[in-house]
C-alpha cells in the first residue's frame, strides 16, 4: 500500500459522491494496493479492510482524528480528539480471513468473517433483520448437533447470539467502540467508530478546501489544475498567503 496523491484522491471523492460506504473503501483501497486485487481486498474481512484504511487515512491526513458529536442527554456539541493508535485495536495483515469453529453446549458451528462481498450481497436488504440474517447465511459455514448437520435456521437465538459475539472477538477491528464522556453533564455512552464514513468526511472538506485552492491559484496564476495539485500543501499554501497579500 502507498500514499495517495491529491489527484488521485480528488479523482476518488469525485467518483464516489453516490456510492454505497462498502464501494468507496474498497475504491479507497484498491487505489492505494495497485498490488492486490480488488477480487482479494473484496474478501478482507471488515476488521482487516479497516485497519488498512485507518493506515490509509494516517498517511493522508496524519495521526489525529477530530470529531464532533452531540450529547444525547444535554445537546452540547463535544469535540473529539484521538490517535489513530487509540483506534488500532488489531494489526494490519492480508492474510485472506480464515475459518473459525465455535464449540457451544449442543451444537458445533463453523463460520467466517463478513466481508466487503457480504456488504454488497445485503446491500438491497433494508430490513435490519433481514439483512443480518442473509448475513449469517452467508457467513455460516456448518453447524452440527448430535453428529447432524442443521441448517442454520434452525439454531437457537442463543447460539446465533454467540457466533455473533465470536465474530466481534476475532475480528475486533471492524468495532471500535467510542467511551464518550460529556463535560457538561457527565452523561457516558458509547458509539463505534466508522473508519469509512469518518474517513469520507474529511476526504470531503478537503476536497471543497482543495478546489478553492486550486480555484484561487489558477484565476490568479493562470495555471493548470494538474500543475497546482501536483504542488506539496506548503507550496500551495505559500502562493495562498501571496495572493492574499
Ligand atoms: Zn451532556
Amino acid at each position: 500500500m502507498r500514499s495517495l496523491s491529491a489527484s488521485e484522491l480528488l479523482n476518488i471523492w469525485e467518483w464516489g459522491r453516490n456510492q454505497p460506504s462498502w464501494s468507496k473503501a474498497i475504491k479507497l483501497l484498491a487505489s492505494a494496493c495497485s498490488e492486490t486485487s480488488i477480487d482479494m481486498l473484496t474478501q478482507l474481512s471488515l476488521g482487516q479492510r479497516d485497519a488498512m484504511l485507518l493506515t490509509l487515512r494516517e498517511w493522508t491526513f496524519g495521526s489525529q482524528l477530530l470529531s464532533q458529536v452531540t450529547c444525547p442527554n444535554c445537546g452540547e456539541v463535544l469535540e473529539l480528539n484521538f490517535d489513530v493508535a487509540d483506534m488500532r485495536v488489531a494489526s494490519l495483515s492480508l492474510e485472506p480471513a480464515e475459518k473459525y469453529c465455535l464449540e457451544l453446549a449442543d451444537y458445533e458451528v463453523s463460520f467466517r468473517l463478513p466481508n466487503s462481498l457480504d456488504m454488497i450481497a445485503i446491500a438491497e436488504h433494508t430490513q435490519p433483520e433481514i439483512a443480518q440474517e442473509v448475513l449469517l447465511e452467508r457467513c455460516i459455514l456448518g453447524a452440527v448437533s448430535d453428529g447432524e448437520c442443521l441448517p442454520f435456521q434452525q439454531l437457537p437465538s442463543d447460539a446465533i447470539n454467540a457466533i455473533i459475539s465470536q465474530m466481534a472477538l476475532v475480528d475486533p477491528q471492524a468495532n471500535v467502540p467510542i467511551d464518550i464522556s460529556c463535560s457538561t453533564c457527565n452523561h457516558q455512552w458509547q458509539s463505534l467508530f466508522d473508519i469509512v464514513s469518518f474517513f469520507w468526511a474529511e476526504i470531503h472538506t478537503w476536497a471543497f478546501r482543495v478546489l478553492r485552492e486550486v480555484h484561487t491559484l489558477a484565476v490568479t496564476y493562470g495555471w493548470r489544475e494538474a500543475d497546482i495539485l501536483a504542488m506539496s500543501p506548503r507550496r500551495r499554501q505559500f502562493y495562498l498567503e501571496m495572493v492574499a497579500g
